[in-house]
């Protein structure tokens, strides 16, 4: 039986803070200002928060000129963003949203910082791809008021969002964040808190074979995505989509399905670490399976 709430009563959500300005934090800046949510945008990185804010207005002016915003609607949007090089920023929003880097480390020191200075009764939600929802909010003060809320890239485009509750996530938390998903356009679909919920813990394990495959010499970068995209209709090669999401990111995914579930089959492919350990992380810096850096990719293998 689920007991009443000992906590205060969830605020009504305005105000969304943003942490990490990478890939996800852009995205669901664009989406959150576009709904009618204030926005505070932060990252460590003054460069990353420069490139995303760039990134959002021209993601909102492409909403603009497809139409799917008028002039003032767009205007209002870009005007409800602001960025911002410090959590203590976000110190009055009823719901931040951490997007930053894939390191379970990194994402405990962020809440530490962030619950000197946040509201009580805010949620926090995490856009994590495979870390333990439970484990995240342990190392906060409000297990009750974590939870996952794991959009998909690229953000604006994307409709799904995983929603995860925690052990210790309340009815309540959930509650207002399917109601903060359906007003942000994209659907909800509900996943457990196992390593790497539902979309990863099939996608990934499909990206590594694919790099396996290309390891192996079984086909080259090029061969392994064209069969893919013809053989199995996939709109996108698996190296492709590697490349996509970061290099970096998919072997965390990996790295923690291997962990968590500890069984051998989600063992990381070698490849894959050496691109890492390269520096070659996809399209985000302009070099991973692919070659990005002049006019039209060029595969690396
Ligand atoms: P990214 O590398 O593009 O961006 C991460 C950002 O976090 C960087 O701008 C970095 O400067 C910032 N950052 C690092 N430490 C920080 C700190 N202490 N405070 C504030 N900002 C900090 O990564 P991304 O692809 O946007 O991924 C972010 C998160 O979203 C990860 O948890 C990832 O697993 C998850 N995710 C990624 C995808 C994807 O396809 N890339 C999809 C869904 C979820």
């Amino acid at each position: 039986m689920t007991q009443p709430s000992e906590h205060p009563p969830i605020p009504d959500i305005t105000t969304i803070g943003v942490i990490g300005a990478g890939q996800m934090g852009s995205g669901i800046t664009q989406v959150s200002a576009v709904a009618g949510y204030q926005v505070r945008l932060v990252d460590v990185d003054p460069g990353q928060l420069a490139a995303a804010m760039t990134k959002v207005a021209q993601g909102i002016e492409r909403q603009h000129s497809k139409g799917q915003l008028t002039e003032a609607d767009k205007q209002a949007a870009l005007n409800r963003i602001s960025s911002h090089d410090s959590v203590a920023a976000l110190a009055d929003c009823e719901l931040v949203v951490e997007a930053a880097t894939e390191n379970e480390q990194m994402k405990k020191a962020i809440f530490k910082e962030l619950l000197l200075h946040l509201r009580k009764d805010a949620i926090i939600a995490s856009n994590t791809s495979s870390i333990s929802i439970t484990r995240l909010a342990a190392a906060t003060d409000r297990p009750e008021r974590f939870i996952g809320m794991h959009f998909m890239n690229p953000v604006p485009a994307m409709k799904l969002i995983e929603v995860i509750r925690g052990i210790a996530t309340e009815e309540d938390t959930y509650l207002a964040i399917r109601a903060v998903t359906e007003k942000l356009g994209k659907a909800p679909v509900t996943a457990e808190d196992f390593p790497a919920f539902i979309v990863n813990r099939i996608l990934l394990p499909m990206i590594n074979e694919a790099v396996y495959t290309l390891y192996e010499g079984v086909g080259n970068v090029e061969s392994i995505d064209v069969a893919m995209k013809l053989g199995a209709n996939h709109p996108m090669g698996p190296l492709e989509l590697a490349d996509f999401i970061g290099l970096d990111t998919c072997l965390a995914v990996m790295q923690v399905l291997y962990e968590g579930l500890a069984d051998s089959k989600y063992r990381p492919c070698p490849l894959m670490v050496k691109y890492v350990e390269a520096g070659w992380l996809g399209r985000k810096v302009k070099r991973g399976f692919y070659d990005y850096r002049g006019e039209h990719p060029i595969p690396t293998r």
